[in-house]
């Protein structure tokens, strides 16, 4: 019998809003809520998915979800039935043990984040003194078990299968639920990639337990051994500590670049545990015909730039970021954006960096007419070298940087230009008489 589904409701404003700083607006991930012109929220009825995320972040319990006379009847009927009680999770408890990572590889090359999030897992390891495993699916992959042992891994969980050759989401989940349903990990880190994200939410999912993504920042709390979860919320507008309390394996995904990559080590010895799949081809329901890589502009990878040159709402057009491209070309390297240049059509989605962008962290990263909004610094503030560029001194982005130059775009990156050509003609005239 299908199972029925239960009631979701509206959101509706009732009264009594505190002006908060527009927290449901923020929290509304369908952008049904709109302010009125005296700050209170005005929700459309027709986008509301009724997901009482307005609900619960108000502070003034100004919001209240709504149901028809037939909803609240169904409601009921959902309570007498039992099946209004939260689903199970595998509760917290000792035989929950070790700081899991997962590698991701395409085609037998392993995704850098993978390294990262070792590091970033060998901390989290020796804090609670537990091992550092890594858990590896593909086909033909077993090389790759040395290379995390290098980079940290104790011990290889692996599954080798034909069917793994290429991502596809059924049989990756089947083979990470068996492998953390079976060697249960107090943790999993996961990259935030397109593929991780996939997968990650799919195994939260599966195996009924928290998953925190886009995390900027991992700890163990020395109070309860929980794993600390931090990542911003509200827009970018704060910094959320989340717990994953009772369920486990407590989940969490990281971009790519956020966290440092450790060093490899000679040491390539560890343990590989070996398991496989229990799905057959013909329980899939999805076939590779062909892989088509995605980067349409121009193959470039701003997360992975070791030198980027940024432009934002202060370049006034998309013909001034040639200026920013030239620098770029001269330095070794590419052009990223702001939102708001992004958001004016001047610069393609794939550029931006930020927090609904690419994090990045490269060497150099060189702002030109960017504020320096909260929720750009996130995505590129643990660069190695930040030059900022704005004619406004207050700027935030000064804040951050560890060269500012209160100017004109227009003035200093021309400048910048001339100045680096005539260095390396002279570099060019001293090769030549040497
Ligand atoms: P502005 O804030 O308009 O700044 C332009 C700057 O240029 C000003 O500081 C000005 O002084 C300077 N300027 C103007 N002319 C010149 C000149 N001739 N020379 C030098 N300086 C000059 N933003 C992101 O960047 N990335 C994100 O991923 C992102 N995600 C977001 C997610 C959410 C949920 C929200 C709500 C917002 C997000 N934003 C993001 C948008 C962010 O809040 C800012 O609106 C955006 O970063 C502003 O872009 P900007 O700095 O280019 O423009």
């Amino acid at each position: 019998m299908k199972k029925p589904k239960k009631p979701r409701g509206i959101a509706k404003y009732t009264e009594g809003c505190i002006l908060c700083g527009e927290r449901c607006r923020v929290a509304c991930p369908t952008d049904a809520i709109e302010m009125s012109e005296t700050g209170e929220p005005i929700i459309v009825a027709a986008k509301c998915i009724g997901c009482q995320k307005c609900v619960k972040v108000c502070p003034a319990e100004a919001i209240e979800m709504y149901y028809t006379p037939e909803e609240y009847a169904l409601l009921r009927q959902f309570q007498e039935a039992g099946l209004d009680k939260p689903v199970e999770t595998a509760e917290a408890g000792s035989e929950w043990k070790n700081v899991w990572v997962f590698v991701e590889q395409s085609e037998g090359k392993a995704h850098v984040v993978s390294w990262e999030l070792l590091g970033a897992g060998r901390k989290l390891a020796d804090d609670l003194g537990v091992e550092l495993c890594a858990f590896l699916m593909g086909h033909k992959v077993g090389h790759l078990v040395e290379e995390a042992f290098a980079y940290g891994a104790e011990r290889v969980y692996l599954i080798d299968d034909p069917q793994l050759s290429h991502y596809r989401t059924r049989p990756y989940l089947q083979g990470g639920v068996t492998l953390i349903q079976k060697y249960k990990p107090e943790i999993v880190l996961m990259g935030a990639t397109g593929l991780g994200r996939d997968l990650a939410g799919a195994l939260a999912t599966e195996l009924k337990t928290g998953l925190t993504a886009d995390c900027t920042g991992l700890s163990i709390s020395p109070a309860d051994r929980l794993l600390e979860q931090t990542r911003p919320a509200f827009g970018g507008n704060i910094m959320a500590t989340i717990l994953t309390e009772k369920a486990r394996p407590q989940m969490a995904s990281v971009r790519p670049y956020v966290m440092p990559k450790p060093e490899k080590s000679k040491d390539i010895s560890g343990e590989v545990i070996q398991e496989s799949l229990t799905l057959s081809e013909g329980d899939l329901l999805t076939k590779i015909i062909e892989l088509i890589p995605m980067d349409s502009e121009g193959n470039v990878n701003v997360a992975a730039a070791n030198i980027i040159v940024s432009g934002g709402r202060g370049m006034l057009a998309a013909e001034n970021f040639k200026m920013l491209q030239e620098l770029a070309d001269l330095l070794g390297g590419v052009v990223g954006s702001s939102r708001g240049a992004v958001d004016a059509g001047w610069m393609p989605r794939s550029r931006q960096v930020g927090q609904t962008g690419k994090t990045v962290k490269p060497k150099l990263y060189i702002a030109c007419g960017i504020s320096g909004a909260i929720q750009h610094l996130v995505g590129m503030q643990n660069s190695d070298n930040i030059i900022a560029i704005n004619k406004d001194k207050h700027a935030p982005i000064f804040e951050v940087a560890h060269l500012g130059i209160v100017g004109d775009v227009f003035e200093v990156i021309p400048a910048f230009i001339e100045k680096i050509k005539e260095r390396k003609s002279q570099v060019r005239q001293l090769a030549v008489a040497e």
